[in-house]
């Protein structure tokens, strides 16, 4: 690598007219900065995605990418999706750069890291992480959904990285790595920890978006955290068996109590058998549901065929060479 890193930064756009010329002529700076000080190289790129948008973005990027030749696009047939328009433009450069940082279009996430992200990844990084020092900026509802999704996502057995959203850095094998993961419910944040590599994390302050508006509104948010929660953990299925075990353990108790309960003669005709009936039955197909929903899971995994394992490394192999 003579003249710096090939650094591709590839932001996902949807419906961005309004941040897109900012947003830029900020990024262009930041790369003739860093061009200057040989951190990254002249064939470096911005990768703009358009997501399917509606009003003029893929005609600014257009003419963007006709004025500045660092500034390329790529435009997605329909609207994808953030984290599906996020991969699709990973993918598409994976194999032209040494490494690739994502960011949003809104500079909510401080650009002025990035040259931190690209020393990271020179010192032997694969994955460097943008984390979020403090949400002041956010609004307190925001804020608190946002701790109750880390905090549930941790407690499903996800491992994903706190305060960081899909503000990082990707080395070229990383990249290659997560195009192993053939799995079409992108959680991105929640696969990239899987990829395994050395990794580490930068700090910034988020800013507000400073123009349009959020593509996130609560419906497409809980829907994301569903999505997260449903396509890494199948704790949901684990608890219905474990509420099946409860009633089965209470039907016992009642079928108890029902029993006392006649031969004291406290009860109507009929009262205590049914009573223990339903207790027992829904018990036991709480259980069944849980067990059924055991394979259902296992097929779940099966079926995403995620790589069994990552290699990070040979050594003493033929040229007796690291790789
Ligand atoms: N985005 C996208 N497709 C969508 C929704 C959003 O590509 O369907 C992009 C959007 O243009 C932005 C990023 O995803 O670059 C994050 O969206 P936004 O800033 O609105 O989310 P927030 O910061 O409010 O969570
Ligand atoms: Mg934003």
């Amino acid at each position: 690598m003579e003249n710096g890193i090939k650094l591709y930064v590839v932001v996902p756009c949807y419906n961005e007219e309004a941040v897109l010329p900012e947003t830029s002529k900020r990024m262009l700076a930041l790369f003739d900065e860093m061009k200057k000080g040989s951190l990254i190289s002249a064939g470096s790129r911005i990768v703009f995605v358009d997501d399917g948008s509606k009003d003029k973005t893929w005609d600014i990027i257009n003419s963007l990418a006709k004025q500045h030749t660092e500034i390329a696009g790529i435009k997605l047939a329909h609207n994808a999706g953030h984290q599906n328009a996020l991969y699709g433009g990973l993918m598409t450069v994976k194999d032209e750069c040494d490494c690739a940082i994502s960011i949003d279009a809104d500079l909510q996430d401080d650009i002025n890291v990035i040259p931190q992200m690209v020393k990271h990844f020179t010192e032997g990084y694969d994955v460097v992480y943008g984390v979020r020092n403090k949400r002041d900026t956010d609004t307190f509802f925001k804020r608190t959904t946002a701790v109750a999704f880390y905090k549930l996502m941790h407690l499903m057995g996800v491992n994903i990285i706190f305060n960081h959203a899909d503000y990082r850095l990707m080395s070229k094998r990383a990249l290659g790595a997560l195009a192993e993961f053939p799995e079409r419910n992108m959680f991105l944040r929640g696969m990239v920890p899987l990829v395994g590599y050395r990794s580490t994390s930068v700090y910034y302050d988020r800013n507000e978006r400073f123009a349009g508006e959020s593509k996130y509104p609560l419906k497409k948010m809980l829907s994301f955290a569903f999505d997260g929660i449903t396509s890494f953990s199948i704790s949901p299925i684990r608890m219905i068996s474990a509420l099946g075990a409860v009633v089965c353990i209470i039907s016992v108790i009642m079928a108890v109590y029902a029993l006392v309960e006649k031969l004291l003669g406290n009860t109507g005709a009929g009262w205590a058998s049914l009573m223990m009936s339903i207790w027992f039955i829904g018990g036991v197909q709480l259980l069944s549901v849980g067990l059924i929903g055991e394979y259902i899971g296992k097929l779940y995994k099966e079926v995403k065929r995620r790589p069994r394992y990552i290699i990070e490394a040979y050594v003493n192999e033929e040229n007796g060479n690291d790789v």
